[in-house]
C-alpha cells in the first residue's frame, strides 16, 4: 500500500476566478451546511465555557496583544538572537524567501539522508510551501500523522480549516474513505476503531522513515527553544523518533523569552479547540545530546518569509502578523461557517486568510478574498491577539482596487481588482457628493422617480432585492419634521 505517493495538490490556487463559484456549491449544499455548523456552534461553545469573565479576557488579550506587538517591533533582532542560541544548540537554521526555496532546502536535507519517508506533524507552514506536492514529485513519501492532515491526504484534499482539517468530513466519510484506501480494513464508523486503525498504520511509519517535520508554534529567541502545540502526540513521535528533525515556520514565530509562550499559549489552546490545555506541549532545545536516549541526531529549523516581510513593512499590514494560528476568527464567522474551507482556494481560509493570503500569493490572485466578509467584526472580537482583521480588510479592499498612493510601496498585485466600471462609479459618486445643489437634485430626482428603477441590477440581484431610492430624501423628512 502506497499512503503517501499520491499528489495532494488537487485545489487549484487561484481563487479570484473560482471563489465564488465554489462558495455558491457549499451554500447550496444543506448537508454541508448543516455540519459546518454544528461543527462552528460546538467549537464556539467550547471556547465560550474557557472564557467566562469577560473582564480578565480582556486583559489576557491585551497582554497577549502586547507580547505579539513586542516581539514583532524587535523582529529582526530576535531573529539573530534566535539563530544564534539555535546554532548554539545544534540546530542548523535555514532562511527561505520563497516556498521554492524552503523546498528546495528540505529536499535536500533528505537527499543527504537518502530519504524514502518523511513522517509529518501538524504544519500549517508546510501547506502553504505545498511541501507534499514537492516531497512526491522528488519521490520521497511525505505522509501526514495529524488524524486530520491523514485523513485529508488519504482522500486527496487539502484541510478545510487550520486547526481541524478535515472538519467537513463526515465519520461515514471517512469510515468509506478508510475501507477504500487503507489495505485490509472493513468498514465500520465506529470512531474509536477509526482512530485505532490510523495509528496502527502510522506507528509502523514512524520507525521506518529517514526523517521527521514539524512545525512550530513559538520559536523562543533567548533560549532557542522551539515550542510545539499538539493533542494526539505525533508531534513529538515525529520530532523524536526519525534520525533526523526538520522544523518549518514562519519568520513571525518568535518572542523573546519563555516567559512571553505562557500567556499566548493558555489563550491559543482555549480559543482554538477550548481547551485550557493540550495534551502535548513539546519544549525542543536541539539534538539528541550525549548520554540522552532518545531524539534526533540531526536538526534543523526552516524560516520561511513568504511575504511576511510585505506585510512587516507596513505598520497597520503589520498586525497581520501577530496570529497565533488558533482559528477562533473562522469558527466566529459568517462566511466561512456557510461555505467552509474549500472555498476560498488559498491554505489559509477565513478571516485570517483574507489578511494573510494576499501578502503570500499577492492580490491579483486574492483581491475578493477581502470581500468575503460582512465585517460584522465577530473575527476582531474573538481574536486572542486583538489583530483588528475588519479594519485590515477595509484596507485591502482599498488595495486590491487603487494604485498605491505616492510614498507607499505597492503591496505585490496592487490595484488588481480595479475595474473600469467601479473607477467611474466612485468618481461619479466623489463628482456628485462634492457638488451640494448638484447632490440635491440628483436626490430629488431619484426619490420622485424611483419607480424607474430596474428590477434586474447587475450581480446585485442575483440573490438580493433591488436597490431602489427612498420615498423621501432625507432633507424632504428633516424639512418635513421642522414644519
Ligand atoms: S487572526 Fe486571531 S483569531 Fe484568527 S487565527 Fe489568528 S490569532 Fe486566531
Amino acid at each position: 500500500m502506497s499512503h503517501t505517493t499520491q499528489n495532494t495538490h488537487t485545489l487549484q490556487f487561484v481563487p479570484g476566478a473560482e471563489f465564488k463559484r465554489r462558495a455558491a456549491e457549499v451554500v447550496a449544499n444543506p448537508f454541508l451546511r448543516k455540519s459546518f455548523r454544528g461543527a462552528m456552534d460546538f467549537l464556539m461553545a467550547k471556547r465560550a465555557a474557557q472564557f467566562p469573565d469577560p473582564e480578565l479576557l480582556e486583559r489576557q488579550r491585551s497582554l497577549a496583544e502586547h507580547i505579539r506587538r513586542y516581539s514583532l517591533s524587535r523582529l529582526p533582532q530576535l531573529l539573530e538572537q534566535l539563530e544564534a542560541n539555535l546554532v548554539k544548540n545544534g540546530v542548523k537554521v535555514h532562511w527561505a524567501e520563497t516556498p521554492d526555496e524552503a523546498n528546495a532546502i528540505i529536499l535536500d536535507i533528505c537527499r543527504r539522508h537518502d530519504t524514502k519517508l518523511m513522517v509529518k506533524g501538524k504544519s500549517m507552514v508546510s501547506e502553504e510551501v505545498e511541501l507534499n506536492h514537492a516531497m512526491h514529485d522528488a519521490g520521497i513519501d511525505a505522509l501526514e500523522s495529524d488524524m486530520g492532515e491523514y485523513i485529508v491526504q488519504l482522500a486527496g484534499e487539502k484541510p478545510s480549516h487550520i486547526i481541524m482539517p478535515a472538519i467537513h468530513k463526515t465519520k461515514q466519510q471517512i469510515a468509506e474513505l478508510f475501507a477504500e484506501k487503507v489495505p485490509g480494513v472493513s468498514y465500520t464508523e465506529d470512531v474509536d476503531a477509526l482512530i485505532q486503525i490510523g495509528r496502527d498504520v502510522l506507528r509502523k511509519k514512524f520507525m521506518e522513515a529517514e526523517v521527521g517535520l514539524s512545525g512550530v508554534n513559538f520559536a523562543v529567541a533567548e533560549t532557542g527553544t522551539l515550542c510545539l502545540v499538539e493533542n494526539e502526540g505525533n508531534g513529538r513521535m515525529c520530532t523524536t523518533v526519525p534520525n533526523v528533525h526538520i522544523a518549518i515556520t514562519g519568520i513571525e514565530k518568535v518572542v523573546e523569552k519563555l516567559e512571553h509562550v505562557v500567556p499566548l499559549y493558555g489563550l491559543l489552546t482555549r480559543s482554538a479547540t477550548g481547551q485550557a490545555i493540550t495534551t502535548y506541549f513539546n519544549v525542543i532545545t536541539g539534538p539528541r545530546r550525549a548520554g540522552e536516549k532518545d531524539g534526533p541526531q540531526e536538526m534543523h529549523l526552516v524560516l520561511v518569509d513568504n511575504g511576511r516581510t510585505q506585510a512587516f513593512a507596513d505598520e497597520q499590514m503589520r498586525q497581520t502578523l501577530q496570529c497565533i494560528r488558533c482559528g477562533a476568527c473562522m469558527n466566529h464567522c459568517p462566511v466561512y461557517t456557510r461555505i467552509g474551507g474549500h472555498a476560498y482556494g488559498t491554505t489559509y481560509p477565513g478571516p485570517i486568510g483574507e489578511i494573510i493570503s494576499p501578502h503570500m500569493m499577492g492580490l491579483a490572485a486574492t483581491h475578493v478574498l477581502p470581500g468575503a466578509s460582512t465585517l460584522c467584526g465577530a473575527c476582531g472580537e474573538v481574536c486572542p491577539v486583538k489583530i483588528p482583521i475588519p479594519d485590515l480588510l477595509i484596507r485591502l479592499r482599498e488595495e486590491a482596487t487603487h494604485d498605491a498612493k505616492p510614498g507607499h510601496a505597492p503591496l505585490v498585485g496592487q490595484g488588481a481588482g480595479k475595474t473600469a466600471f467601479a473607477s467611474l462609479a466612485y468618481k461619479g459618486f466623489a463628482f456628485l457628493y462634492s457638488r451640494p445643489a448638484l447632490y440635491r437634485l440628483f436626490a430629488w430626482t431619484a426619490t420622485r422617480f424611483r419607480f424607474l428603477t430596474p428590477a434586474k441590477q447587475a450581480g446585485w440581484t442575483d440573490s438580493r432585492t433591488p436597490l431602489k431610492p427612498a420615498a423621501k430624501s432625507l432633507r424632504d423628512l428633516l424639512a418635513e419634521r421642522r414644519r
